[in-house]
């Protein structure tokens, strides 16, 4: 390579950090508190360099600051009359992130930590994950910091015909379509999509998904996040002749993502030690019996902590992080953001870990990454791991507009797929961009060009 083309390829690179160092300080600068949403602005930005030097144009056309700013965010007083007749109000937020491959398409959060910092980085993620997809969705997500914990069938429905009223104004099936995420089940969907009917005075069922099968849901689309999660493990270990029979499995969570994860992964004959809620984890070597989570978890409603009440020889432990200190070969991180520290990943690395699959969204610390990766874990990040849930809630919008409902083997299927494209697309951009091996890399530049050239094509909007 001549002296010149160095030099010029040198000069090239420089402007993009330097574009990439602009921005990320403009954006840290202007909503200093929103740390969740820097840290998932900065695992992007750390990948996206060599597309910026091989394609100046997005540096020109601003890519990243239109990117990293929400076509819309929209915060809501949320009231609603408690069981005893006390008026309570929460804060709503819906953030319209990206439409540049489709209308906004993202779940709903219920829970007490959902602040703009918190819509904004699942909303900002959301956009390169809908895009790894190959589905026609852009990126958004929304929420409350209304706890449904303790709160009864009547509080949940007023509460969430209260948050309707509200979204309803900003919804539709070609403009931007709620799901589920934590604290958001078939019941809450259920109460706001019987709202956002009565409003409209319509059925529109592509205006929410993860609905229950009686009004438009997909089969499937219940599993479909920690199925997805498993198919994409299978993919990865495939491709460095493992497989996930007999491996040990660690599984944070035991709600949506968890629990359809931990029956995928023992359906392939793993073997899952320890799943998790809020106050602790259960722990038993032979092998967690999942018929007792479901009873206590999706129909009783009860804690973790009472399985060992059903099955004595397993151990239960108050607080969650400890569950990284079981030896296993495959973790699957499925409750909440940051939920694996640096010295957390350490003790796993320690302990023989040899995948790391996110089902939750960012799980993992930012030191917890770039020890995985050093370590050469087989790891997935969320962006690609779990994007089985939204690819299935846009199977869910296309059999609602052409009025067909597919059985579950069909979607099942077309989910695997799905999932074995994401890997591989993942995969060869990661060789493509010099990091093989790399799926965080892999993951961020693929979905970042795919929405990056669809923006450009559209013009300054
Ligand atoms: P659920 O509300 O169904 O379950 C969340 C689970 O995580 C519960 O078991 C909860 O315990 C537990 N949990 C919450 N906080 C903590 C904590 N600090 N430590 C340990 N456990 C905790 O939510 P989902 O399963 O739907 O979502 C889980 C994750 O997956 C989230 O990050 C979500 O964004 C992500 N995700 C979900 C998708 C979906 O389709 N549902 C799609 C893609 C990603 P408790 O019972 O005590 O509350």
């Amino acid at each position: 390579m001549s002296h010149t083309i160095m030099q010029r390829d040198y000069q090239t690179e420089q402007r993009a950090q330097a574009y990439i160092d602009e921005v990320f300080s403009q954006i840290k600068q202007r909503d200093p508190h929103e740390t969740e949403f820097h840290q998932a602005v900065d695992v992007i930005f750390k990948s996206i360099k060599p597309a910026l030097v091989k394609n100046p144009a997005y540096i020109d056309n601003r890519i990243l600051e239109r990117l990293t700013e929400p076509e819309r965010l929209i915060t809501f007083r949320v009231p609603w009359v408690d069981d005893e007749g006390t008026v309570q109000v929460n804060r709503g937020f819906r953030v319209q992130f990206n439409s540049a491959i489709g209308p906004y398409k993202g779940g709903l959060r219920f829970h007490p930590t959902v602040n703009s910092s918190v819509v904004k980085f699942l909303g900002f993620q959301q956009i390169f994950k809908n895009a790894l997809t190959g589905q026609p969705i852009g990126g958004g997500k929304g929420g409350a910091d209304f706890d449904p914990k303790g709160k009864s069938d009547g509080e949940i429905m007023r509460f969430c015909q209260s948050f309707m009223t509200e979204s309803s104004q900003h919804i539709g099936p070609d403009t931007d379509v709620p799901a589920g995420d934590i604290g958001v089940g078939a019941r809450e969907l259920g109460y706001l999509f019987g709202q956002y009917k009565k409003l409209r005075g319509r059925f529109e069922a592509g205006a929410l998904t993860g609905k229950s099968l009686n009004f438009g849901g997909s089969l499937g689309r219940k599993e479909a996040t920690g199925y997805g999660t498993i198919y994409f493990v299978e993919n990865m270990m495939k491709d460095k002749g493992l497989n996930i029979e007999g491996k040990r499995v660690v599984v944070s969570g035991s709600g949506n993502v968890s629990i359809h994860a931990m029956e995928k992964a023992i359906e392939l004959g793993a073997i899952v030690v320890a799943c998790s809620d809020s106050d602790g984890y259960i722990h038993d070597e032979n092998g967690i019996h999942l018929e007792t989570v479901k009873q206590l978890k999706e129909i009783e409603n009860r804690r973790i902590r009472d399985y060992v009440d059903y099955h004595p020889q397993s151990v239960y432990v108050e607080g969650c992080s400890g569950i990284w200190t079981i030896p296993c070969e495959i973790a699957l991180p499925c409750a909440t953001q940051n939920e694996i520290s640096g010295s957390a990943a350490q003790t796993l690395i320690k302990n023989g870990v040899k995948v790391v699959a996110e089902g939750a969204n960012m799980p993992s610390t930012t030191a917890a990454v770039e020890q995985f990766i050093a370590s050469d874990i087989l790891y997935a990040p969320a962006k690609a791991a779990n994007a089985g849930g939204v690819a299935v809630s846009s199977l869910e919008m296309a059999q609602n507009s052409s009025r067909i409902a597919w059985t579950f083997e069909e979607v099942d299927k077309k989910l695997k797929d799905i999932m074995t494209d994401i890997y591989h697309n993942c995969s060869e951009a990661a060789k493509a961009y010099s990091a093989p091996g790399n799926l965080v890399v892999g993951a961020n530049i693929a979905g970042f060009i795919k929405v990056a050239d669809a923006m450009t094509e559209q013009g300054v909007i």
